[in-house]
């Protein structure tokens, strides 16, 4: 756990979030400002600040993250019809929170480019 990070906290259960889905390497839970119907975040427990500081060590979780992804979908009712599956990396890509994680966006039609 990092001080000071907002999802380290979220994960530790220091500061309150809807957990939709957590196993021993992820948690899922609500994106407190929905840009969707439903929009989750999907967050790795270990503290990995973007992408680019993934290394080959966390390839199995990453294939995990989409799997979870896929079972959220399902299990909300939105796979069907289809989602969105977002990373934002650095400031340009829209990164707020320095703590990797994984947007799924579901229940409308999305638009392309995105904002
Ligand atoms: P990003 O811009 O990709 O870093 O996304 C950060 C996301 O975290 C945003 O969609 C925020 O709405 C969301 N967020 C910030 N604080 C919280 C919180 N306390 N609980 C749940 N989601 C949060
Ligand atoms: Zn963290």
């Amino acid at each position: 756990m990092v001080p000071d990070c907002l999802f380290c906290k979220i994960i530790a259960g220091q500061i309150p979030a809807t957990i939709r889905y957590e196993d021993s390497q992820l948690v899922v839970f609500e994106d407190i400002d929905p840009q969707a119907p439903q929009h989750f975040l999907i967050v790795p427990k270990k503290h990995i600040r973007t992408t680019l500081d993934l290394t080959p060590d966390d390839n199995e979780m990453i294939g995990h993250i989409y799997q979870v992804a896929g079972k959220v979908a399902r299990e909300s009712g939105f796979a069907d019809d289809g989602f969105r599956v977002v990373n934002n990396c650095n400031t340009a890509g829209g990164q707020m929170v320095w703590h990797l994680h994984f947007h799924l966006l579901g229940g409308r039609n999305m638009t392309w480019p995105p904002g």
